[in-house]
């Protein structure tokens, strides 16, 4: 199930492919370049259905589009204390900073 969307507008000091992503370590990783991103959020229910709607990753990000800004899914972070789901968001806004990894 979908659930509402938010706008993010975030100031940062570190721009962006989309792909999709599971807790893990990673080989490559190239820090974020952009120290600006608008985003689009789309909470999903679960991991599981983050799954489904990013072909395998817990979450995923999706670069701007038509005019539309960048679309961050990722499952609904709970509370400050859900360190996967915060970690899963946090990993995406990476993406939409252009963080890359392998
Ligand atoms: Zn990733």
């Amino acid at each position: 199930m979908r659930l509402a969307g938010a706008l993010l507008l975030l100031a940062v000091t570190f721009n962006a492919p989309a792909d999709t992503a599971t807790p893990g370590d990673y080989r490559y990783y190239k820090p974020p370049t952009h120290t600006l991103a608008c985003v689009q959020v789309e909470w999903v229910k679960d991991e599981t259905e983050a799954v489904k709607r990013c072909k395998g990753g817990w979450g995923c990000y999706y670069a701007p589009a038509g005019g539309q800004p960048g679309l961050l899914v990722a499952p609904r972070v709970r509370s400050f204390s859900d360190a996967l789901r915060l970690h899963i968001l946090g990993h995406e806004f990476l993406h939409a900073l252009g963080a890359q990894h392998d």
